[in-house]
């Protein structure tokens, strides 16, 4: 009981100071090590145990004893390992300035919808932020490092959450809109841009300015490979680039 209580308490982070997780994992490891000592024990002395005339249930008994504690004395340890192998994997999947998925992560993800969702449409976007070299160069990079976080932020509040948003370059983002037609996904991409120059002004004090601009593309998975759908969405935001950036373009597909 206690130890369940234990392993509760540590998978739901209550126990959060690392020297207590390694006490208690220490302890535990310690108790199993006794455990399979003594679990040994009985096996090796399992004819004198029966001989001395011990009824073989005592027998059964304490050896479902031992078995079960050494179970429950190994579960804190494996539970705590759980926790942080999955601490692990969500930090290798972050960008560290912005929290989004990382580049790697994104087009995981991405392709893991392709082959799970191959018949719902879905929408593309590419989104790279206008002459952010100017920005770093004017205001230094770390205001430059506080306008990406910023954007990251407002596309994350203004995409839904079920959406696949990732910082897939320097400061170039990229969005994957889940079961969305291609109007509705022109019209937030071109409300993003707006917010965008409305909102992000001003970083701290320094007077940036910030824009962005957009490629889109509609699909169906089933009917284009995403590295296709990659290519068109680039061309798509180059084309916004050219147009004189803030702005947003759509891609066409050619169908196959
Ligand atoms: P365009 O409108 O054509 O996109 O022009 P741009 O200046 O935004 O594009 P360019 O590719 O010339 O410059 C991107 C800059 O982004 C250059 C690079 O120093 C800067 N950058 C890339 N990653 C980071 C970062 O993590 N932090 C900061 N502060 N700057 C970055
Ligand atoms: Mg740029
Ligand atoms: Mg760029």
């Amino acid at each position: 009981m206690v130890i369940f209580l234990c392993a509760a308490l540590l998978q739901q982070s209550i126990i959060t100071d690392p020297a207590f997780t390694r006490t208690l994992q220490t302890v535990f490891l310690l108790h199993a090590l006794v455990m399979f000592v003594q679990a040994a024990l009985v096996i090796v002395n399992w004819q004198q145990l029966n001989h001395h005339g011990l009824p073989e249930t005592s027998v059964y008994t304490l050896l479902s004893h031992i078995l079960l504690t050494t179970f429950t004395a190994l579960l804190l340890p494996w539970l705590s390992f759980l926790k942080l192998e999955r601490k692990l994997t969500l930090k290798s999947q972050r960008d560290g300035l912005t929290r989004l998925a990382n580049r790697e992560h994104f087009f995981n993800q991405v392709e893991r919808y392709w082959q799970l969702h191959p018949s719902v449409p879905a929408v593309l976007m590419m989104i790279d932020i206008d002459f952010f070299k100017s920005v770093n160069d004017t205001f230094g990079h770390a205001v430059g490092d506080r306008a990406i976080a910023a954007v990251a932020k407002l596309l994350s509040k203004q995409l839904r959450s079920n959406d696949i948003i990732g910082r897939i370059g320097g400061e170039e983002y990229a969005a994957l809109l889940i079961d969305l037609d291609e109007q509705t996904a022109l019209r937030i991409s071109q409300r993003l841009c707006q917010q965008v120059a409305e909102q992000l002004t001003y970083i701290d004090d320094a007077k940036v300015e910030l824009t962005i601009s957009i490629g889109l593309v509609h699909v169906v998975p089933s009917q284009h490979s995403h590295t296709a759908v990659f290519k068109i969405a680039d061309e798509a935001l180059y084309a916004s680039k050219q147009a004189g950036r803030n702005t947003v373009t759509l891609g066409r597909l050619t169908s196959t």
